[in-house]
């Protein structure tokens, strides 16, 4: 629960009080509509889920929720022991009706969360690769997201990734699997890791011809890998994504912001926290970024795998760090409606909701859409 005002800087405490009607509260976030545009199925089926499918399944593994705590809780520190306890994870998953529960039970607890539109990532190669094919894990995922839009209300599209560890060529043989449900999977990414020596270029033509076949592009940009910046700008000039995964590096380098914005290219900030970080991470490369005028949105990546958890305690945590106001968190949420990849009459129908909520809490509009 939050703390009030009490740890925050003086001159934070001034701004505060000069605006009480937009000091933050709990409830106004959690009502709030939102949108999550970073967020992998592989890292978000909820601990009671994957317990019913071990034990189903008879994997040995992961069978009760302590089980799965205890290994959340000593993976070694870093992208690769995150990997190895999320590569554990989106293993337990072996049929169309394992993909199908997960895809279900985390569209529940999006809509717990008030998230009226999601993307939602998942990475084919990570489970053809142990055999299950591409029609029996998308079935899986797609007929879960039709079936919770109609019993939550919650719009969900697909982004399939690339595992950018692997090769071109099975990042090729993806998308020739892909080819025959494409209309029903809105972009490409890529994510997994090292990301260091599998640079977004490494994947230009998968990217290309992705796009020739009218797939929104995008990938993941992790925070303070070698050659960040380096790799942001290969995505922006080379591959030409419309939407940059993390990135947040970019708050470094003040030209590279500056191209962001005349781009109006939206990042997807992750400000998460494990139960071993001292606090969330990221939160001044996300001030230093909205401050510059750049689209960032918060998104919580692997709700089941951080203390962050779900996009509505991310924003009260991600709000008591940076003493943001409500008008303030706002913008980062309205950030995330405007890079939503729909047409633009399915999109303002969103846009308006979070504009109404705010209006209708007397939250400064002027400063939400400030530059
Ligand atoms: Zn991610």
């Amino acid at each position: 629960m939050r703390n009030g005002t009490s740890w925050l800087p003086l001159a934070l405490l001034v701004t505060c009080v000069a605006d009480a009607s937009d000091v933050g509260s709990d409830a106004y976030l959690s009502g709030m509509p939102k949108v999550e545009l970073h967020l992998h199925l592989e890292g978000s089926i909820d601990a009671d889920t994957v317990v019913e499918i071990t034990n189903r399944n008879e994997l040995g593994y992961f069978t009760t929720v302590e089980e799965i705590e205890e290994s959340l809780a000593n993976r070694p520190p870093g992208l690769m022991g995150f990997l190895e306890h999320h590569m554990k994870l989106q293993n337990v998953m072996q049929n169309r009706q394992d993909f199908y529960d997960a895809t279900f039970s985390l569209a529940r607890n999006l809509h717990d969360n008030n998230i009226v539109y999601a993307d939602l990532f998942f990475d084919p190669q990570a489970h053809t690769s142990r055999g299950i094919s591409f029609e029996e894990l998308f079935e899986g995922i797609d007929a879960a997201r039709r079936d919770a839009e109609e019993a939550f209300g919650v719009t969900i599209n697909l982004i399939m990734c690339i595992n950018r560890e692997r090769s071109v060529e099975s990042a090729f043989e993806m998308l020739d699997q892909a080819y025959p449900f494409r209309d029903r999977i809105i972009g490409l990414g890529m994510d997994s890791g090292p990301e260091y020596g599998n640079p977004p270029v490494k994947f230009a033509e998968v990217y290309a011809r992705a796009r020739e076949e009218g797939y929104f592009l995008t990938g993941h940009h992790d925070v303070d890998v070698r050659d960040s910046l380096k790799h942001i700008r290969q995505s922006l000039e080379i591959i030409g994504m419309d939407r940059i995964d993390h990135g947040l590096n970019a708050s470094d380098d003040p030209e590279l912001m500056a191209e962001l914005v005349r781009r109006d290219m939206c990042l997807t900030g992750s400000p998460v926290k494990r139960t071993t970080d001292p606090a969330l991470q990221d939160v001044d490369r996300i001030v230093t970024l909205d401050n510059a005028g750049v689209c960032v949105s918060l998104n919580t990546d692997d709700p089941e795998e951080f203390e962050t958890g779900y996009l509505t305690n991310m924003l009260v945590m991600f709000q008591d760090a940076s003493g943001y106001s409500d008008a303030d968190m706002t913008r980062l949420m309205w950030n995330a409606f405007r890079s939503i990849w729909l047409p633009e009459p399915e999109k303002k129908r969103f846009m308006t909701q979070l504009r109404d909520y705010a209006i209708a809490h007397d939250v400064d509009w002027d400063n939400v859409v400030r530059r």
